[in-house]
């Protein structure tokens, strides 16, 4: 039967016997199947159209996001829907020997399980961190390193502000570190978390900023309050530092990375990531057993040239190029 992947404007199609699957497409198409792995802005269409299959969590994400999923499934004959590990509820896509990472984590982190790998024997892989500088930390060290940090903060009476991206980061660290009191949402975080602990993820209660500020809870220092990533450019940012001395500590995979200064836009980076660095995602490969990898999102001709180093069949899967197999 007759089967072609290919990437379009609107993002991955595959073609299988006359029925088009769009994999996180741009645009929901109006005919076959639309596959949304993950609430993040980058992998939420814009417009509705046809048949969306998606986690219940993903649909209720988005739509606190402002997309509102119309002819939303959750589940379909032929296709499996697979743990990724890299938000609350985000998937990957295993349908006619195929398997679409979405963004995948295979790190266990707070109330994140790691991806759960099928076999596969095509897979179209993300990359985000495809180039072997990226090696992060475990989980257990990066707690060890950011206590001490808190720690030395409060023992000066200076409060401490933790970043991360609003949706993921920002609830992994609400769990790893809410044990720090007073406690403190930025509010754009209370709103996601509350949702979080709608759909059953236990993170410590605690005050949004603006209620916090206007009732003079923040002049109590120390405190540690969670916020999204923002410079220290940011106004939020600056007035918090101005008025209260505060210190931010950023979380994200490009922290530790020698050539993306935009990692270490905090006073401390700390290299925290929702997605597999470059081993574990070597490892992923591997565990599928698949005889032909596509790459997609990041370095994606350098961690392809790595896989045909390493004897695998591997090519980045752009715009243009039009690859028919059996
Ligand atoms: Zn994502
Ligand atoms: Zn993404």
């Amino acid at each position: 039967m007759p089967r072609s992947i290919r990437m379009t404007k609107n993002g991955i199609v595959y073609q299988l016997d006359g029925m088009q699957i769009y994999l996180d497409p741009k645009n929901v198409a109006s005919e076959g199947i639309n596959f949304i792995s993950h609430a993040h802005s980058d992998h939420l269409p814009s417009q509705n159209g046809g048949i969306i299959l998606s986690s219940m969590e993903t649909n209720e994400i988005a739509s606190l996001r402002g997309f509102r999923m119309e002819n939303f499934v959750d589940a379909m004959d032929d296709f499996s829907l697979i743990d990724s590990g890299h938000i609350l509820g985000a998937k990957g896509l295993l349908f006619d020997d195929v398997f679409y990472t979405g963004d995948i984590c295979t790190r266990e982190r707070a109330f994140l399980k790691a991806a759960a790998i099928p076999k596969c024997k095509t897979l179209i892989t993300e990359c985000t961190f495809g180039l072997p500088e990226f090696i992060f930390p475990k989980i257990d060290e990066i707690k060890i390193t950011v206590n001490e940090i808190i720690s030395d903060l409060y023992s000066k009476g200076k409060p401490v502000i933790l970043l991360g991206y609003q949706l993921g980061k920002a609830q992994t660290i609400s769990s790893i570190f809410g044990h720090w009191k007073p406690l403190y949402y930025h509010d754009s975080v209370k709103k996601m978390n509350d949702l979080h602990r709608k759909l059953g993820v236990t993170l410590e209660e605690g005050m949004g900023h603006t209620e916090a500020e206007s009732g003079g809870f923040l002049d109590k220092k120390p405190w540690v309050m969670v916020a999204p990533m923002m410079s220290q450019k940011n106004q939020f940012i600056k007035h918090m530092k101005e008025k209260y001395d505060a210190v931010t500590i950023g979380f994200s995979g490009w922290a530790k990375s020698s050539r993306f200064s935009f990692g270490r836009r905090s006073d401390y980076s700390i290299p925290l990531s929702d997605h597999c660095d470059f081993n574990e995602l070597v490892e992923l490969v591997h565990k599928t057993g698949a005889e032909k990898v596509y790459t997609i999102h990041g370095f994606v001709e350098e961690f392809a040239s790595h896989l045909k180093k390493i004897g695998i069949d591997a090519q980045p899967l752009r715009e243009q190029s039009l690859d028919d197999y059996v």
